[in-house]
């Protein structure tokens, strides 16, 4: 089984940029590589084109496990 999140970019009007994990809602302020809160490795940052991210979906959609 493999599990993977991604980050959701949080924007905010008075402080830097958030990153929310949409595996376990842990928000860091740079995108890591895996997240802090639950562990799971992260897949797209903001260097990924958007279709990455419809890769992804699709991936989460069809399941691997
Ligand atoms: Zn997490």
């Amino acid at each position: 089984m493999k599990k993977t999140a991604k980050w959701i970019r949080r924007t905010h009007v008075f402080r830097r940029d958030e990153y929310e994990c949409s595996s376990c809602g842990a928000k860091t302020d740079k995108p890591k590589k895996v997240c802090p809160g639950c562990g799971l490795p992260m897949k797209g940052s903001k260097y990924d084109p958007s279709w990455v991210e419809e890769v992804v979906l699709m991936d989460m959609i069809l399941g691997d496990d």
